[in-house]
């Protein structure tokens, strides 16, 4: 009877099964064609991968995904909505591998004890829609307590609210009284910040816990930073071995690893132990370059920050260990971010904005250009190498067929002056126009059937 009865229950799941793929493509059919078709035309496009611009670009787009992408004047498909942006130039949707959207700036100090998770989580939503018009429509979250940019993510997923494509860390891991644990409360208060995790065992379980509550990446902290009270960043927090196991771990779950280093020695025993990305770097010197070129690393500057604070600094109100780090951290960085892109280590763009107020992250490109990249590689930082960090190379960072259409535009020509890209005035996400201050085309424009 029961034997019987499981038969019964395994014919309707086959039956089922067999509906569904006789069915699904079918079904699936009227809705691909309805997918609204839309065609950009401008005056240049900047092919990152190539390195170089191309003259009348004609990029179509059919529902989240490019097309084709032609030059010259005629318009391929009849019946298409048309976007004309006039001379403007197209760039891929811009990446940015390393910000903290659930944080506002100036947040380092006491009143960050006042935010809730759901608090967090909204400011979060704000940052996300001023990064998207920014013209990033893909970004790496790196920290946030109580999983507020899980939250974030899947909302934007579920389109109830704006902002970019979103992998997100949770909380980062790091030892007890470390950059990435909250030392702001004496003893009695017993708190610490979630990612804290001490020694092999409770490091392992940490990351599969960042794993089971929705972290795309994992983020730790190898050594002491600028914002954090009573910790100190010449000097290195994890060691080698927890590094270790804590990298493994994540990699055999299939997470990519991002770590906060700004001491030589935090930075050279995280890149032996296979980390992903280096971000910010501060004290990189030459044998910590070569270990990073011969491990294939990923270096994230996270520059602006290190601009901006000079001229804000004094309008910030910034709790006293912050100056007193910062001044220690600011010359050094911008001597060794050199060197090492003097040195070609490879670069993705990052720009811990957060630290400094969001919606500004394209003042990145300018100050890695400033520090000595070329103007192309900059771009190609923000596009094809953050793609590749990660692990998205084959749906973002080119303006190229079957990849996503994440397309923004500039009025002239970045690559002759960088700071264009800190003014994008045309963005689209998934084949959704989100922000165009070009001049408008007679309403409801379509091509001529035909044409
Ligand atoms: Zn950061």
């Amino acid at each position: 009877m029961a034997l019987s009865h499981r038969r019964t229950d395994g014919f309707w799941l086959i039956a089922l099964i067999a509906i569904c793929f006789r069915f699904g493509p079918a079904l699936a059919q009227p809705q691909a064609e309805a997918a609204q078709t839309i065609i950009i035309r401008a005056g240049k496009l900047f092919d990152p991968a190539a390195g170089r611009v191309l003259n009348h670009p004609v990029v179509v787009i059919r529902g989240n995904k490019i097309e084709s992408v032609s030059y010259g004047t005629t318009v391929p498909v009849s019946g298409a909505k048309l976007i004309d942006l006039g001379e403007a130039t197209l760039l891929p949707g811009f990446i940015d591998v390393h910000t903290h959207l659930t944080m506002n700036a100036g947040g380092g100090g006491y009143e960050s004890l006042g935010i809730s998770t759901p608090r967090a989580a909204l400011i979060g939503a704000k940052n996300a829609r001023l990064t998207l018009l920014a013209g990033f429509t893909t970004v790496r979250n790196v920290g946030a307590q109580g999983y507020a940019d899980v939250a974030l993510r899947d909302a934007i997923n579920d389109g109830d609210v704006i902002g970019p494509r979103l992998q997100v860390s949770g909380p980062a891991l790091g030892i007890t009284g470390g950059h990435c644990d909250d030392n702001l409360l004496p003893f009695e208060f017993h708190h610490s910040a979630e990612g804290v995790a001490d020694g092999p065992e409770a490091i392992m379980h940490r990351v599969r816990e960042v794993i089971k509550y929705g972290g795309d990446v994992v983020k730790f902290c190898a050594s002491g930073g600028v914002f954090s009270k009573g910790d100190n960043p010449l000097l290195e927090q994890y060691s080698p071995e927890e590094m270790r196991v804590l990298i493994a771990e994540a990699h055999r779950l299939g997470r990519k690893v991002a770590t906060h280093a700004h001491s030589t020695i935090s930075i050279k025993d995280a890149v032996r132990a296979g980390v992903d990305s280096i971000e910010h770097g501060i004290f990189l010197d030459q044998e910590g370059i070569e270990l990073m070129k011969e491990h294939h690393t990923f270096l994230v500057p996270t520059s602006y920050p290190l601009f901006w604070f000079e001229e804000h600094e004094s309008q910030m109100n910034l709790p006293p260990w912050v100056i007193e780090k910062a001044a220690i951290i600011i010359p050094a960085a911008k001597k060794n971010m050199a060197d090492a892109f003097r040195n070609r280590v490879r670069v993705a763009l990052g720009t811990d904005a957060g630290v400094y107020p969001h919606g500004l992250n394209g003042g990145e490109f300018w100050s890695m250009v400033t520090l000595g990249l070329t103007p192309v590689q900059a771009v190609q930082a923000g596009t094809t190498n953050a793609a590749e960090l990660m692990g998205w190379s084959d749906r973002i960072g080119a303006i190229r067929p079957g990849l996503l259409a994440d397309i923004v535009a500039v009025k002239g020509d970045p690559l002759a002056d960088i700071r264009l890209l800190q003014h994008v005035q045309f963005v689209m996400k998934d084949g959704v126009v989100y922000k165009n201050e070009f001049p408008a085309e007679p309403s409801g424009a379509r091509v001529p059937a035909g044409d």
